[in-house]
């Protein structure tokens, strides 16, 4: 297998790279990643040196850059996004230019490229919120940020390159991921680190919101299940079977650190904060794919990383 992965630098990317090493020692691995803020060579330190692992510093958006990352490559997987709600609510340009162009970009040139597949990893949230049941593949989408509407235009996007060329797209949709280096503006690393140095974490609204969570390498292998089982011109989601309010997430995380309810800072909600997102992945469970990680075990491991790793999280929150 040679893989191009997008986004190789940031959360899911770099433990992506890190477990396919280790379950394919021949594979070979290009990553593509521009070092936006969100994107951090430290995340492959332990892997730098593999004589199968590449870096190229690039833009998706450029293609010349990523026609040239293509070279001899049969796989894209593709994670590079901006990928922060608050953020894509303050400034959605970034979004529709990464998201969407530099999706268009990757799948105009894979097309003249020989790609075998192409899989471009998405989210639940282009779904939107639903208040009961859970949404099937073939829902509509129904995005509410312009981080999920740019991510649903790139789901569309990716879809029609297959319907119209044939290109070899399956697309994957997942929930929220938590463990080891995701950047500390997202809700589990930010309130971790809050109460490493005792400063309060901010809850929006009343908390009640619900989140499916997922534990990131459970992710990625859903990813890989999806590149060796899944069919081209398919969506596949991913989920943990985790649902919980980001009250419950908070209060299971003061109790791992010690800490009380005193610390916890009730902030005006998100604008247009979408209520719950839940996936249902009985498509994928029965082709064979389930999460591995037992979800209380896994919060408690990914809280002990970010207390053992603070020489990676300090720099980015300063
Ligand atoms: P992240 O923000 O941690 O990492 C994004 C990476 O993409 C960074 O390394 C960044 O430098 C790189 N990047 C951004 N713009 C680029 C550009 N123009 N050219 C090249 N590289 C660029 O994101 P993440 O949480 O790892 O998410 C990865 C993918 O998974 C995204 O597509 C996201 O939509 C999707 N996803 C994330 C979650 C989640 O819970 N984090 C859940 C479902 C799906």
């Amino acid at each position: 297998m040679k893989l191009l992965v997008t986004g190789g630098c940031g959360f899911i990317g770099s433990n992506f790279v890190r477990m396919m090493l280790q379950r394919y020692p021949d594979c070979d691995i290009t990553n593509l990643d521009k070092l936006t803020y969100a994107g951090n060579p430290e995340n492959l330190k332990d892997i730098r040196d593999n004589p199968n692992y590449s870096f190229i510093k690039g833009d998706i958006c450029d293609p010349h850059v990523v026609e040239k990352a293509m070279e001899n490559v049969d796989i894209v997987i593709h994670f590079a996004a901006e990928s922060h709600v608050d953020r894509s609510i303050e400034d959605g340009d970034v979004f529709v230019r990464t998201n969407v162009l530099g999706t268009n970009t990757l799948l105009n040139c894979a097309l003249r490229s020989d790609i075998k597949k192409f899989i471009h990893v998405s989210t639940d949230e282009v779904y939107g919120s639903t208040e009961t049941g859970s949404f099937k593949e073939e829902d509509n989408l129904e995005p509410s940020s312009p981080y999920s509407s740019s991510k649903a235009g790139s789901d569309l996007l990716a879809m029609s390159y297959h319907t119209t060329y044939g290109l070899p797209v399956s697309i994957t949709r997942c929930t929220n991921n938590f463990g080891p280096y995701q950047y500390p503006e997202k809700l589990i690393p930010l309130f971790i680190t809050n109460l490493m140095e005792s400063e309060k974490v901010p809850v929006y609204g009343t908390g009640l919101n619900i989140r499916d969570w997922i534990h990131v390498d459970d992710h990625c292998s859903g990813i890989d299940f999806v590149l060796q089982n899944g069919n081209s011109g398919e969506v596949y989601n991913i989920g943990g079977g985790n649902e919980l309010t980001n009250l419950d997430i908070t209060h299971r995380v003061l109790k791992d650190l010690g800490k009380d309810e005193s610390m916890i800072r009730y902030v005006e909600d998100r604008k247009g904060h979408d209520f719950r997102y839940s996936l249902d992945c009985t498509k994928l469970k029965k082709m064979g794919w389930k999460p591995e990680y037992d979800f209380e075990s896994a919060l408690s491991s990914t809280v002990k990383w970010y207390v053992e790793n603070r020489w990676w999280w300090e720099p980015l929150k300063q």
